[in-house]
């Protein structure tokens, strides 16, 4: 691992500036949080990033992982850290402090998943999809299962899985058949589940699985799913784990990356039936899961963050040690860092890196904030900013994620496509992101569906208008923001032209939505990342000079706007110009002729 000195100022002025961290310490659940108290627990968490979860991230990507005897296996350096992750407290940080959670803002718990992500991915998908069960139960389960549940998940003893994927139901869970059969104060549950993230391992006690399943005379399609709480081990009356359940993992996938995090295909109640407790209302299990899922999208989306920083890093120390070719007024080969290229370059990748970090953590605030609101007016208000944030801070880093990793190889030349130099692994460890927790089209296409057309463009416009509101600000800086600010003018024009051309088109053309939505959700990753960098570099210009300020961090913070306005808005008018083009080529082709 590089080192986290650099990226923690980067993250804790985009908590404080770019979440808007006052507002959301000023809500009475966080008002035990500060300024002073968020950077030492982020330094903390960048020490244990670097001094323990990195070391093991190269060996897990070697080891991989297996089953023996229905059970998966993993390096036991990932048992050891992950015991000395519970130690520190870290599974609960952001949860609810009544079952012994630290109560932490997800603004603060989202830097930590990125510096988790950035160190070793394979093991933070652990205790991310805890964190995912922990809420959807915290929501939604009667208290006797929180009681004898929520105290063991909070505090690492045991962890949380998510099951919703079988062979025939990916993106489409309506073809679900995992069967629930009642038996007595319970459910018998039966059927198969792939891909199931970290199903089985030896590093905890036990394991709740959030499994997804129809009881007998359910609806079909969505409307006819429920979901259970089905442990590895049956409780016993004291709550300890006792009598193994009939759940086993049956094979774990060989795969491009994240090889130390175990997928497996669960075999569910092969003996008789797994014992499963309903979570939330019969037939209502999806938007139970929906909890855990849409706080796993951006749980998602900041692996692309932390993977994109890491291979940042080592590209931007490889750069200054390569020596290659040469430049002018300089005698002899240069380090490569020195030519315009790698140059811009390492400067797309930081810029990229910072728009998405900056997108992620303000999708937290706005969680943060529509969840623990004083009033229901702000309640809906930033909920409904957080429904609109979430499909974007899931798809849009991830896409970025990939972008950067993939320069991360090419600054290191032919060493980057050797796995000795490690960068390759962030790009093979990145890919799944933008497929797992709803594919980057279904999170396009939910943004476009759900989040705009619904309500006829309301949330999009409310959030245009805002962002708009920083114009005034970069006129008054001067001609030095003259750049930024026109970018970000066209950008959102652009915006509001594609957000009219999708409501006025859509039901001319049933294919549209589906034909543009890429586009649109690229679309406004890309502005609301210049918008963001645009805040960011007003609030450094001010600082300057100011009692203690380093000069140097905040002419950064100037040069990343600047850059990302000439560099990366431009691909926002070309997603806009694509998208408006409409769905007519897209679909001319037959499928014959494919
Ligand atoms: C490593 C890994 C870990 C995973 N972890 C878990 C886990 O812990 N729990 C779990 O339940 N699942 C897990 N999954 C499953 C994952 O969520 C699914 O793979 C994903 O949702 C996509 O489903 P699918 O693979 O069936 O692809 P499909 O649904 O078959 O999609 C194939 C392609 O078609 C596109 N497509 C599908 N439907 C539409 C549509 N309506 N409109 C436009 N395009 C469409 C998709 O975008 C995609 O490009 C994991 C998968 C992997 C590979």
């Amino acid at each position: 691992m590089a080192d986290y000195r650099a990226p923690l100022k980067q993250m804790l002025f985009t908590i404080e500036h770019l979440a808007d961290f006052k507002d959301v310490v000023a809500l009475p659940d966080f008002s035990a949080v500060d300024g002073e108290m968020t950077a030492s627990v982020l330094e903390e968490a960048g020490r244990f990033a670097t001094g323990v979860l990195a070391p093991a991230n190269w060996l897990g990507d070697q080891q991989g992982v297996r089953v023996v005897d229905d059970a998966v296996q993993v390096p036991p350096e990932f048992t050891a850290a992950y015991a000395r992750f519970c130690e520190g407290g870290w599974p609960g940080i952001a949860s609810n402090p009544e079952f012994g959670g630290q109560g932490f803002p997800k603004a603060v718990a989202i830097a930590c998943d990125e510096m988790w992500a950035s160190a070793n991915v394979s093991f933070a998908l652990c205790p991310e999809l805890s964190q995912g069960a922990i809420l959807a139960l915290d929501r939604h389960a009667t208290e006797e299962l929180k009681q004898q549940y929520l105290e063991k998940l909070i505090s690492g003893q045991w962890t949380g899985t998510m099951c919703l994927t079988e062979p025939q139901a990916g993106s489409d869970l309506a073809a679900l058949t995992s069967k629930a059969q009642p038996h007595g104060d319970r459910c018998l549950i039966s059927g198969r589940k792939i891909f199931i993230t970290w199903g089985d391992h030896p590093m905890t006690e036990n394991i709740a699985h959030l499994v997804l399943a129809r009881l007998p005379d359910s609806p079909p399609g969505t409307k006819g799913i429920s979901l259970f709480l089905v442990p590895k081990y049956r409780l016993n009356a004291d709550g300890t784990p006792g009598e193994r359940n009939d759940v086993f993992p049956v094979s774990v996938e060989h795969k491009l990356g994240i090889h130390a995090s175990p997928t497996c295909v669960m075999a569910f109640g092969d003996n008789g039936g797994a014992e499963g407790f309903l979570v939330g209302k019969v037939n209502e299990g999806l938007a139970a899961m929906f909890t855990m899922m849409n706080y796993m999208r951006l749980g998602v989306g900041v692996q692309g963050v932390g993977l994109s920083e890491r291979s940042y890093q080592q590209a931007a120390d490889f750069a200054r040690e390569r020596k290659q070719g040469r430049a002018p007024g300089a005698k002899g080969s240069v380090p490569i860092i020195r030519h315009p290229d790698i140059r811009r370059t390492l400067l797309l990748m930081r810029a990229l890196t910072q728009a998405a970090r900056s997108i992620c953590y303000y999708t937290a605030c706005c969680l943060d904030r529509g969840n623990h609101a004083a009033d229901a007016e702000s309640a809906a208000t930033w909920q409904a900013r957080a429904e609109l944030m979430t499909p974007i801070g899931k798809a849009w880093p991830t896409e970025i994620g990939q972008e950067v990793t993939a320069l991360g190889i090419q600054v290191h030349g032919g060493m980057g496509y050797v796995e000795e130099t490690g960068v390759a692994q962030f790009y093979r460890d990145v890919r799944i992101a933008s497929i797992y927790e709803g594919t980057n089209a279904i999170q396009a296409i939910d943004l476009v569906g759900r989040k705009l057309l619904r309500d006829g463009g309301a949330a999009v416009s409310a959030f245009v208008s805002e962002m708009r509101a920083q114009d005034a600000p970069l006129a008054n800086a001067g001609e030095d923001f003259a750049a930024v600010r026109q970018a970000l003018a066209r950008g959102l024009d652009e915006v509001v032209l594609c957000s009219t051309y999708l409501i006025g088109g859509e039901k001319r053309d049933p294919e549209l939505v589906s034909a543009a939505a890429f586009n649109y959700l690229m679309l406004l990753g890309t502005v609301i990342g210049g918008w963001q960098l645009a805040r960011g570099a007003l609030i450094a210009a001010a600082q300057i000079g100011t009692p203690g300020s380093d000069r140097v961090f905040l002419d950064t913070q100037v040069l990343l706007a600047k850059f990302y306005a000439e560099q990366v808005m431009p691909r926002a008018l070309a997603h806009g110009a694509a998208l408006r083009t409409g769905s007519a080529s897209i679909m001319a082709l037959s499928v014959d002729n494919f």
